[in-house]
């Protein structure tokens, strides 16, 4: 048995070969896995779960297919898709976690999260997201007409342009916190879309009352390539493939 980890994946209507290669993932790789985990940033940006675009409606119908056959989905929010709701998870069939959520993988504690969290420096970007998980503010935001949503994603989109390329990487000391804080020896998170394993050179005291030396594992993004983390009693496999092979 194997559990599968992405993210990153960004969807959005420009990136018609990612959206195709994500749904040839679903059909390929992920119906031998128990469980897929997508820790964020599945879409470039979500206005509501009521936009019921063609590409929302493609997406959850493949995800909802795949739950279906049995594969459980789970999703923890990005910070580009942190308004997806109740509504698209229940038509994807995928289940909502918080934004940190600690998973018995087999026989391991391993801590997932997007990763946003762990970029301490970029303190612009630490603002908004105190801002944006204001429930109030959100509840707003999603009464609006989609129409004015539409307007307001657009311009914040432009406003990034540019920075997307500089993203932040995360800091030592946030890695180090929240690990000991979950006691978990294993993290796996995305957003920095620097796909790597890092031994991190300490050891966590987990629950069960044994030190483990500490690793981290970063998912990459979908772009001309692809990477998805590949779980079972054997072991972790980061697996990276090109997204316009059709194997
Ligand atoms: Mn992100």
């Amino acid at each position: 048995m194997t559990t599968l980890f992405i993210s990153d994946l960004h969807l959005s209507e420009h990136r018609p070969d990612l959206t195709a290669a994500f749904l040839r993932f679903l059909q390929q790789q992920a119906p031998q896995a128990e469980a897929l985990y997508i820790l964020g940033d599945l879409f470039e940006f979500w206005i509501g779960d009521d936009e019921r675009s063609p590409l929302q409606l493609e997406v959850a119908s493949a995800l909802a297919t795949l739950s279906q056959q049995g594969t459980a989905l789970f999703y923890i929010h990005g910070n580009r898709d942190f308004m997806i709701g109740k509504a698209f998870a229940r038509a994807a069939g995928m289940t909502l976690l918080p934004a940190e959520f600690v998973l018995e993988l087999y026989g391991r504690r391993a801590l997932l999260l997007h990763g946003d969290q762990l970029c301490t420096l970029d303190e612009k970007y630490q603002r908004f997201r105190r801002i944006t998980s204001w429930r109030w503010l959100r509840w707003i935001f999603l009464r609006l007409p989609l129409s004015k949503r539409m307007e307001i994603a657009g311009k914040m989109r432009q406003g990034k342009k540019g920075k997307s390329l500089m993203l932040m990487d995360v800091t030592p000391e946030a890695v180090t916190h929240i690990m000991h804080h979950h006691q978990t020896s294993l993290m796996i998170h995305g957003h920095t879309h620097k796909p790597a394993r890092h031994d991190l050179g300490f050891e966590v005291l987990e629950t069960s009352g044994r030190r483990r030396p500490a690793e981290r594992i970063v998912l990459g993004d979908w772009d001309e390539k692809f990477t998805y983390l590949e779980a079972s009693h054997q072991g972790l496999q980061l697996i990276e493939k090109a997204v316009t092979t059709a194997d």
